[in-house]
């Protein structure tokens, strides 16, 4: 969608003496890392919104824009092949304590993966719900049976007694909590600051690191962080349907910090400008690196407000500011806090919709029945499931993942010495299953 490109002729130069006289440096990773880079921003011409960021040099995003037309597909796939062969030879998969540089190699096996999947996709191969996930993001998620999520429903419905659908209920409860337009910045300009403060009492940031916030309309997401290169992001908040005074919080820390902004900053500053890993200056949005994003963006917001600070941020800072009563502030959190308990009834009915089982209309009622969410909330989330298909799985499964390796820290410092280290290295998603 937005690819923006940073002219970096210093910075450029600096890289390419660096892989020649770094000694212990495998100038063959960085060879490989400059081929995978072109042919990244190549697939992207291929297919809007595959390149979710890149700030290299404007030269190669140039190369690949004049390359595309001469490439099919299938000579796009046969390249990937062929560069996956060549990185897997650096990555010795038998090794269980591997090297950065092991795991360098072992990440660009794992984009260049899911690069071929979505080639294939992109072919008109028509894959399973969880082969495509397993594909592009390297997790195989679960599709439990909807029936499953009743019991959750049932302990919901308690929360929310009284009559008529309990979507309705919800909805018209969490309606009180919609932040008057006029209001909205001021709610997300005081948030995004406080996630700023939580994070950097625990991460050290970039000096330069900065972002701008842009309200928006008409897109298929909730809110987007475009990062730009030298620390700096682009956050834009879609505004199509009201936003609720929890999703203040939600977005501040999951756009920003400590998500999406310094996810991307930490790599730039650890990888690219630290190690000349010039792979990290291209993000593709169908790869393995989008569940480690989305994922601690989400549980971000749980690292950055533990236990009730939540509750207790909205209540005495963000309602005020937003006119908002504040006295069910903490049913309301409660409430969102259980509804979380049906994320993955929404892959059950994706697998089900993207495979044609399905029609629109029977997703959309079933989105709302087991999303609990009004018509206009399930048509928006349908919406992003026919943009996004597997992608969703990103935002739950990554979340619970990046909550298991994090949580294995026993002091909060430990936890956020975890976040920091996901977020600076070559993480892969099987990476998080391990210590
Ligand atoms: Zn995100």
């Amino acid at each position: 969608m937005v690819v923006r490109k940073v002219l970096v002729m210093l910075a450029s130069a600096a890289l390419a003496a660096c892989a020649t006289t770094s000694g212990g440096e495998p100038a063959g990773l960085n060879a490989i890392a400059d081929d995978y880079v072109l042919l990244q921003l190549t697939i992207g011409e291929k297919e809007a919104g595959y390149i979710d960021a890149y700030y290299g040099p404007e030269a190669v995003q140039a190369q690949a824009k004049a390359e595309a037309p001469d490439q099919s597909l299938a000579q796009l796939s046969s390249r990937a092949l062929a560069l996956r062969d060549r990185a897997t030879a650096f990555a010795d998969a038998a090794d269980t304590t591997p090297s950065l540089e092991q795991r360098r190699a072992r990440f660009l096996v794992a984009q260049l993966t899911a690069a071929i999947t979505r080639l294939q996709m992109l072919q008109g191969e028509k894959l399973s719900f969880q082969d495509e996930a397993q594909g592009l993001f390297g997790v195989r998620p679960e599709t439990p049976a909807l029936s499953s999520f009743d019991p959750v429903i049932a302990q919901i419905e308690r929360l929310v007694p009284g009559e008529g659908p309990l979507w309705k209920r919800i909805d018209e409860f969490q309606k009180r909590f919609d932040v008057p337009a006029d209001r909205l910045r001021p709610v997300m300009d005081a948030a995004i600051a406080e996630c700023r403060k939580r994070t950097l009492a625990h991460i050290a940031l970039p000096a330069k690191e900065r972002f701008e916030l842009a309200l928006v309309t008409d897109k298929p997401w909730s809110g987007y962080n475009y990062y730009q290169g030298g620390y700096h992001s682009k956050i834009e908040v879609n505004t199509d349907l009201p936003v609720r005074l929890d999703r203040a919080i939600d977005l501040g820390c999951h756009e920003g910090y400590p998500g999406h902004h310094v996810y991307n900053a930490l790599l730039e500053r650890e990888l690219v400008n630290g190690r000349g890993w010039r792979e990290f200056t291209v993000y593709p949005l169908y790869s393995p690196q989008s569940l480690l994003a989305e994922g601690s963006a989400n549980y971000g917001i749980d690292l950055a407000f533990p236990g009730g600070e939540a509750v207790a941020f909205d209540t005495q800072v963000l309602a005020p500011l937003a006119g908002l009563p504040t006295g069910e502030i903490a049913r309301y959190v409660a409430l969102n806090k259980e509804m979380k308990g049906l994320t993955s009834a929404r892959y059950t009915i994706a697998a089900q919709f993207l495979a044609g089982q399905i029609d629109e209309a029977e997703a959309t009622r079933l989105l709302q029945k087991y999303q609990l969410v009004s018509p206009e909330r399930a048509a928006q989330s349908l919406r992003f499931i026919k943009g996004y298909r597997s992608y969703i799985i990103n935002y739950g499964l990554g979340q619970d993942m990046v909550r298991g390796y994090v949580e294995r820290g026993s002091s909060t410092e430990a936890r956020w010495q975890r976040m920091e280290k996901i977020l600076s290295e070559p993480t892969l998603p099987a990476e998080l299953l391990g210590s």
